[in-house]
């Protein structure tokens, strides 16, 4: 039996190959869930747990679990039958027969033909936060019910709305009257009432789509894209498909609409897009990008560093440089909107020696003590450029700023001497590397993290342990994967500044 679920569904808006992967793939080769998404799942429930409270809502359940989604499904139907004002942890389910039946009803078009002994075992299964009860008519009497999913989202995304009209479509058919309204509960209890007339057409294109996917049996073609894969299970498995076959989206720059561009060219691999000329790819990608993409293929290819085309070697000016060099990197708690460390790598260029100092907020409440702190410190080397990487710095110096009242001056004489190291690859330097991450960069130049578990997500997750648990140890994770972000600022920007140094001097040599 094939169960089409919301989660499945909501995983398929997101990448369908992941909802073939669920369904028809070897589950072995699934990681373990990432303790990120653990944590947001804790989130979640305790924001669950807010607007129940806040309502004063008095939910009834069904003695069983979701787990045992049969049973747990009838007794979702006999709280409904007995007319409970709210139900919690419900599962509502309808048959493909069911499903299609509904559909001519309400004028939707019909799902597409798809072999029947695959449909004949199908489910549709859907798990709204709550269904509250409202006056109108139903199979069960003078009353039915609206379906509401409490997210910790702040607006109504597109994949919010997809479930809450898929909801919305199996309750029609569970109390024999489709619902007028489907309400998502969003952060803050904002409140957002669901299009069904548009969502339940969208909603059943979708469902659709999926289902000639997973009838199909074909793999869906992989495409790495960090920002959707780097949560998700199928990442290592994925990955591996993606090397192996030398897939084109594990070239920088290779986004999902410039892969189309490239197939409707022939370019299906690294090998073709070594062999098109330059002139056929400026004209579907335009000029500039053709050269970078040319570029970063033979960098990946000779498995060498190379100098932009479009980045002037001779009349720019070098990277800043001082006495005194200040590396910058900020660890930030994004759901509760604290930066909750400010790390600092001073390097000393006289002595040649560096002191790694960390303004770490113990507190939620000490955000502000570490930012005067953090200021205090600076000030102290005024002449100091200060390096970091990417443009989060800048914009959390902007809104630490608003936040705790400094002056505009002070705030500007700190922006003034940030020194984007990000900005500085992006214009000058092609590297042979799948992404412009800093840790992927630094690690192709020789630097490597001493916490190999880091990153970004992770450090977020030690900190909410730190806040729950008060374990220590954990906050020195936090400042060793802190350290060595800013110590890998500091052996790019050494690195940079030595190759760029080292071209012009031989553009220089070559012009003589
Ligand atoms: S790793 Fe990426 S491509 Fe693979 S299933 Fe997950 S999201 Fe899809």
């Amino acid at each position: 039996m094939i169960i089409i679920s919301d989660r499945l569904l909501l995983n398929y808006k997101r990448c369908n190959r992941r909802t073939f992967l669920e369904i028809h793939g070897d589950a072995s080769q699934q990681e373990p869930e990432k303790d990120f998404l653990v944590k947001l799942g804790r989130e979640n429930r305790s924001h669950f747990r807010n607007v129940i409270q806040s309502r004063s809502l008095v939910p009834q359940k069904p003695q069983a679990s979701r787990r045992d989604w049969q049973l747990n499904a009838q007794q979702t139907m006999e709280l409904m039958h007995q007319g409970a004002d709210c139900i919690i942890r419900g599962t509502l389910s309808v048959n493909y027969t069911q499903w299609q039946t509904a559909l001519s009803e309400i004028a939707l078009t019909p799902l597409p033909d798809i072999q029947s002994d695959f449909l004949a075992g199908i489910m549709f299964n859907g798990a709204p936060s709550l269904l509250i009860k409202q006056p109108g008519t139903s199979c069960f009497g003078d009353w039915q019910y609206i379906t509401v999913n409490i997210k910790l989202g702040r607006k109504a995304k597109p994949e919010y709305k997809l479930i809450a009209a898929f909801h919305a479509y199996i309750l029609g058919i569970v109390q024999s009257q489709t619902p007028e309204r489907s309400l998502l509960i969003l952060k803050e209890q904002n409140e957002h009432n669901v299009n069904l007339a548009h969502g339940l057409t969208t909603m059943q294109q979708t469902v659709g789509e999926c289902l000639t996917m997973l009838a199909s049996q074909q793999e869906p073609e992989v495409f790495i894209s960090r920002q959707r894969c780097s949560l998700c299970r199928w990442y290592g498995y994925c990955h591996q498909v993606a090397k192996s076959t030398e897939h084109l989206s594990l070239v920088p720059g290779v986004t999902p609409k410039r892969y189309q561009y490239l197939q409707e060219l022939g370019v299906n691999s690294v090998k073709s897009l070594v062999d098109v000329p330059e002139t056929s790819l400026g004209e579907a990608l335009g000029s500039d990008i053709a050269r970078q993409l040319k570029q970063q293929i033979n960098s990946l290819q000779s498995d060498r560093a190379v100098v932009r085309s479009s980045f002037d070697l001779v009349n720019t000016q070098p990277i800043p440089t001082g006495v005194i060099e200040l590396y910058f990197d900020i660890e930030a708690e994004p759901e509760r909107q604290t930066d909750y460390l400010l790390g600092v790598l001073l390097v000393d260029r006289t002595t040649n020696t560096e002191k790694f100092y960390a303004f770490l907020a113990e507190r939620l409440e000490d955000e502000g003590k570490i930012w005067q702190e953090f200021l205090d410190f600076i000030n102290l080397y005024p002449d100091a450029p200060i390096f970091h990487y990417s443009e989060y710095e800048a914009d959390t110096i902007k809104r630490l700023a608003r936040l705790y009242g400094t002056p505009k001056a002070q705030k500007q004489e700190v922006l003034s001497r940030l020194v984007d190291l990000h900005l500085w690859v992006n214009s000058s330097v092609i590297f042979p590397v799948e992404s412009y991450s800093l840790k992927a960069l630094a690690n192709w130049i020789g630097f490597y993290w001493r916490e190999t578990t880091g990153s970004g997500d992770q450090s977020v997750c030690w900190y909410d342990q730190w806040l729950n648990t008060q374990d220590r140890t954990l906050l020195q994770l936090i400042l060793s994967y802190n350290e060595d972000d800013c110590r890998a600022t500091r052996y790019l920007k050494d690195w940079l500044l030595d190759f760029l140094e080292y071209q012009r001097n031989h553009q220089l040599a070559l012009t003589k």
